[in-house]
């Protein structure tokens, strides 16, 4: 099965300069793996630049409006991203309930307009309950689930391999087996592999450690051995 590694790189760096750095010291890794899809969501200005750097890259929106064009101030649309050649897009993000209050009821409106634009959904989830509610009325099927627990988010406390399976197994059943699930939260190059062998995800979705290149190559570099 395809295994997914999604770079989250938040509201960082701050300039252009330091993004195209960044981009320019794991691109080759990235673009290599054999089976790991690598996508890189950067911040939304920095999108066109980096695919600039390498047409191959496959990249995510951090976040998105659900119309597609028209009054909604400061808001970019599904159809500007695929413009831009963004494939994938992260919603339901914990950072995003918290500080932005984005409810289920957006999520969901978010996903459908995802979906129908063509782009490809990672929607993150701490409670089961949020999938109920974020997938109504959506064929599940299209949509990748990322577990992250709010309290291993940006902490340095990972969860536990073992509770990690036991949520994997509760989504498995809530989704079905063969469906796509990943792991997020305090991922580094240590730790990293026990999520795919140990807890049974296919892939993971990294923040701190995405803007870390040595990190992530080497993280990458694991992948590729599996
Ligand atoms: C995230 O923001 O999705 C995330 C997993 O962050 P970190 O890896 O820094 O915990």
């Amino acid at each position: 099965m395809k295994k997914f590694i999604i770079a989250n790189w938040k509201c960082n760096p701050t300039t252009l300069i330091k993004a195209k750095q960044l981009f320019n010291s794991i691109k080759k890794v990235s673009k290599n793996t054999k089976n790991t899809e690598v996508i890189i969501c950067p911040p939304f200005i920095y999108l066109k630049e980096i695919k600039k750097l390498q047409k191959e890259v496959k990249l995510g929106a951090q976040n998105y409006c659900w119309e597609e064009k028209g009054a909604f101030t400061g808001e970019i649309s599904p159809l500007m991203l695929k413009d831009l050649g963004c494939e994938y897009v992260i919603l339901g993000h914990s950072e995003r309930r918290k500080y932005f209050s984005e409810n289920d009821d957006l999520i969901n409106k978010r996903l459908k307009s995802a979906l129908k634009s063509g782009l490809k959904p990672i929607l993150c989830i701490d409670n089961i309950s949020q999938i109920k509610e974020g997938l109504k009325g959506i064929s599940k099927q299209k949509v990748i689930i990322a577990y992250e627990p709010i309290w291993a988010i940006g902490t340095g406390k990972a969860c536990g391999y073992k509770e990690a399976k036991k949520f994997n197994l509760l989504m498995k059943k809530a989704l079905g087996e063969r469906h796509i699930t990943l792991y997020g939260g305090s991922v580094n190059s240590q730790n990293a592999l026990g999520y795919i062998a140990d807890s049974g995800f296919q892939g993971l979705l990294i923040g701190g450690a995405s803007l870390n290149s040595k990190e992530f190559v080497k993280i990458v570099k694991l992948f590729s051995k599996i």
